[in-house]
């Protein structure tokens, strides 16, 4: 089929390119232009394991092409998925203005039946919101007498991939979610995901969005459950490991998303959780089981810094060494990434920072002033006071922590994230406190 995705960002490059892989013809839109030309040399902006070798390859066979031109990709494809972002209003409102221009370009230029699909993350309702857009930009040809003689439809197609393991969530979905109003928009979205062998799940395009609303939503809630239970684990003196893994075995619980640490962040969670809050409030419904979720979360970071400040004592002047930056491992986003909080209240009370992160160096460094950021991480352990572990980098766990101890002012690690083996530390020398362990 010939698809055309508008948005070339973390969740429509990679959409594209695995649509490419499926076998379809696929058109990639951003209306960045230094972003297109680097994607058209063959250069992916952004870390996402896998996805170069794939681009490439479909690039290649001249399957995958890219484009500034909403035009160009209107009149080429069939389905157009819009994969724009929706960021926070100040309100935490889902802010539209993205997808709403999307949908007025693409009223320009329709000249034939198109599927415009929504992909990004967008409130209940949106669809219909998209269809009345399009039906007042279409060009006056199209719309005689009132009446629109030009056929079109509207979907929504939540994307439910994670950053850092993008492409195999997208060959490999739980399930596909379609929201469609007509039998042709569901026959087109069948087709495209034909090739995929999951369940597809179909309702109307508000069920749809409402999907994706409630599973990001849960998602936080069992978070922020799990690092509610880490507070009272430390007052209590058990080990949140064990507690996570003895409801993990439970199959109605199940053990993913039970890590406690310094709390969710990215692009997603924070925002999408923010969304859903405003979203249900203009409904009529106060959401307050969410509001708690975000505050706990919120308290996570201010729980970890007034541990820091308890062994610690004088946080002013002392230098911090802080291993891992991103939001999550293997990615390089930095939207929402706890490390940035963390960091910013700590400079606050005075204290030096340095900093080490496989792959979000160069981000970090557009969102974090004052921060001395080093070349691996044993340079950002020299000379520190102590030592913070914020996003769980696999590699981090291979260190050689007897130099490390060797290279600090004091061998004191708070590992945010849980990764570390508390004896394995201690029996080289260190202090170590992790989330929940039981102080
Ligand atoms: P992103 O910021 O990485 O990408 C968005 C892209 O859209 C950018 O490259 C931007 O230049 C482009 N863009 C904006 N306006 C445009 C226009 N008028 N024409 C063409 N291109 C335009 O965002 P993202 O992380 O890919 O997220 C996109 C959407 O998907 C959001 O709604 C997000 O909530 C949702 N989502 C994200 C993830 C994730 O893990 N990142 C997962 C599921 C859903």
């Amino acid at each position: 089929m010939n698809i055309a995705i508008v948005g070339s960002g973390y969740v429509g490059l990679v959409t594209g390119v695995c649509l490419a892989h499926i076998g379809h013809r696929v058109i990639c839109v951003d209306n960045d232009p230094e972003k297109v030309k680097k994607l058209r040399q063959g250069k992916v902006p952004i870390y996402e394991p896998g996805l170069e070798p794939l681009m490439l390859k479909y690039m290649k066979k001249k399957q995958l092409s890219f484009t500034t031109s909403i035009k160009e990709a209107t009149q080429k494809a069939t389905v157009i998925f819009i994969a724009v972002g929706t960021p926070s209003k100040k309100t935490g409102e889902a802010d539209l203005t993205y997808v709403e221009n999307v949908a007025r370009e693409i009223a320009l230029h329709i000249d034939s039946y198109k599927l415009i699909v929504e992909k990004s993350t967008v409130p209940a309702e949106t669809g219909k919101r998209i269809e009345r857009t399009i039906k007042m930009n279409l060009p006056k040809k199209f719309r005689q007498g009132g009446r629109i003689n030009l056929e079109f439809d509207v979907a929504s197609n939540p994307e439910f991939l994670r950053e850092g393991s993008a492409v195999e969530d997208f060959m490999n979905p739980d399930r596909v979610v379609i929201g469609v109003e007509s039998k042709r928009a569901e026959n087109l979205l069948r087709e495209v995901y034909k090739p995929l062998k999951t369940t597809i799940i179909v309702t109307n395009i508000n069920s749809a969005e409402m999907i994706k609303h409630a599973s990001n939503s849960f998602l936080a809630t069992k978070i922020s459950f799990i690092n509610a239970i880490s507070r009272v684990c430390d007052r209590v003196g058990a080990d949140v490991l064990k507690v996570a893994e003895g409801m993990g075995f439970d199959k109605r619980i199940g053990r993913s998303f039970l890590d406690a640490g310094i709390g969710y962040g990215g692009s997603c969670f924070p925002k999408d959780v923010d969304a859903f809050i405003r979203l249900s409030e203009k409904s009529g419904y106060d959401f307050h089981l969410l509001k708690e979720v975000r505050h706990v979360n919120e308290q996570q970071k201010a729980a970890f810094i007034k541990h820091i400040e308890d062994k610690l004592w004088i946080v002013k002047n002392k230098t911090i060494g802080v291993l891992g930056l991103a939001f999550k491992p293997n990615t390089d986003d930095m939207r929402n990434a706890p490390a940035v909080d963390i960091i910013h209240m700590l400079q606050e009370e005075g204290a030096k920072i340095k900093a080490y992160d496989p792959q979000a160096m160069g981000n970090s460094k557009k969102i974090l002033r004052g921060v001395q950021f080093c070349k691996d991480p044993y340079a950002a352990a020299k000379d520190s006071n102590c030592l913070l572990l914020l996003t769980e980098w696999p590699e981090f766990r291979a260190l050689d922590f007897k130099k490390i101890r060797g290279l600090m002012e004091q061998p004191i690690i708070f590992d945010g994230r849980n990764l570390f083996h508390k004896y394995n530390l201690e029996e080289v020398g260190f202090e170590y406190y992790g989330i929940g362990r039981g102080k």
